[in-house]
């Protein structure tokens, strides 16, 4: 106990540092207190799956068993544990083979994810389908694909931390379904839950990393990539993605 902070905490005080970041960066000096609304106790997040609870960075489940992703998304259900999902159209689980050895981790879904209820299917999602497709010459649906937080975040905005937080058992219920051998982290918030600390994605992205026991390769955004899509910048990302593909087919 004294002293130490839980993967979870950990994770909620990076996200808060990056919203503080990003704040300043947009120019907000200041926050005005707001009273509290009356309803804030229903939007407490349900109690985490009993499956979720235990070691936050153990390989396993609780009890040791195998969780199948219809368990998971039956868990989940038509949640509205937090507030993203005001404002979705559908929930988006997450896509691709239940068994992959390779699994991607993004951000949040998009305008063209919260309509078809699938992930990355948008301008970026197309970026990255070819990037697995062309570059890995691997089929998209070979592996899996989902994100931090199943509901879109208003006009695009980052997952604030509590929603991150909200989620993210059921994040790692899809991990502890998968089971993948390596797991692609695509930018900077997915890096930093998985972490558990602020990163920078410049810094960290291209050196293995380990989440759960699982190997974790962190990367650019495809997103970022698409801003700033210079030949360096697709190297290293090529790098990345070789990288993770090779590590997960090692046994
Ligand atoms: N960006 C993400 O992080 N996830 C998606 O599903 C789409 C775009």
């Amino acid at each position: 106990m004294g002293g130490t902070l839980t993967a979870d905490t950990r994770a909620l005080l990076a996200s808060a540092r990056a919203l503080i970041v990003e704040l300043a960066e947009e120019g907000v000096e200041r926050i005005e207190r707001r009273a509290r609304p009356a309803v804030a106790a229903e939007r407490l997040p349900d109690p985490a799956p009993d499956w979720a609870v235990g070691d936050p960075d153990a390989a396993e489940s609780v009890d040791g068993s195998r969780r199948s992703l219809e368990d998971v998304r039956q868990q989940l259900g038509d949640c509205t544990r937090c507030r993203l999902s005001e404002g979705r159209s559908q929930i988006v689980f997450g896509d691709g083979d239940p068994d992959a050895s390779l699994m991607f981790i993004g951000e949040g879904p998009g305008q063209e994810e919260d309509r078809r209820g699938l992930p990355f299917v948008g301008r970026a999602g197309e970026l990255l389908t070819r990037m697995i497709e062309r570059g890995l010459e691997i089929q998209r649906n070979e592996v899996y694909i989902c994100n931090i937080v199943k509901c879109r975040p208003p006009k695009n905005r980052t997952p604030r931390p509590d929603e991150v937080a909200t989620c993210k058992p059921f994040l790692d219920g899809q991990i502890d379904a998968v089971q993948p051998r390596a797991i692609v982290s695509l930018g900077r918030p997915a890096t930093n839950l998985l972490l558990g600390r602020d990163v920078s994605i410049t810094r960290v992205r291209g050196t293995w990393q380990k989440y759960r026991g699982i190997p974790l390769m962190p990367t650019f955004h495809p997103a970022y990539l698409l801003r700033q899509y210079t030949p360096e910048n697709r190297r290293l990302v090529w790098e990345d993605l070789k990288k993770a593909l090779e590590r997960s087919r090692q046994q």
